[in-house]
């Protein structure tokens, strides 16, 4: 199980911060680090394994993903759930590097 995977962060927004989406849908929103498209699938993992970490709830272990565009294996970690707008945007201003990162 040493298999290196690229990794980007990961959001799964609940709530006041999914109001644009349909409410059952429970996606994990992400940035291939490979080739930049924006990926989302079904977040798969009980919400009682996230843990607030840094002011956020986290997801630290994550998911392994295959980007659909380039085929690529991703590896989502940390997922960040966020619940509102505030967290949102909060969000933004902590990972601003990370997503920077991820895009380039
Ligand atoms: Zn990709």
């Amino acid at each position: 199980m040493s298999r290196q995977y690229k990794e980007a962060v990961g959001v799964r927004r609940t709530g006041w911060a999914a109001l644009n989406r349909d409410p059952q849908e429970d996606k994990i929103e992400f940035t291939c680090p490979n080739c930049a498209a924006q990926g989302m699938r079904t977040a798969r993992r009980e919400r009682a394994l996230y843990h607030f970490v840094d002011g956020f709830l986290q997801d630290e272990q994550g998911e392994v993903v295959q980007c659909g565009a380039c085929r690529t294996y991703v590896r989502i970690a940390p997922v960040v759930m966020l619940h509102d707008q505030e967290e949102a945007r909060r969000f933004e201003a902590v990972f601003s590097e990370e997503l920077a990162g991820a895009s380039h």
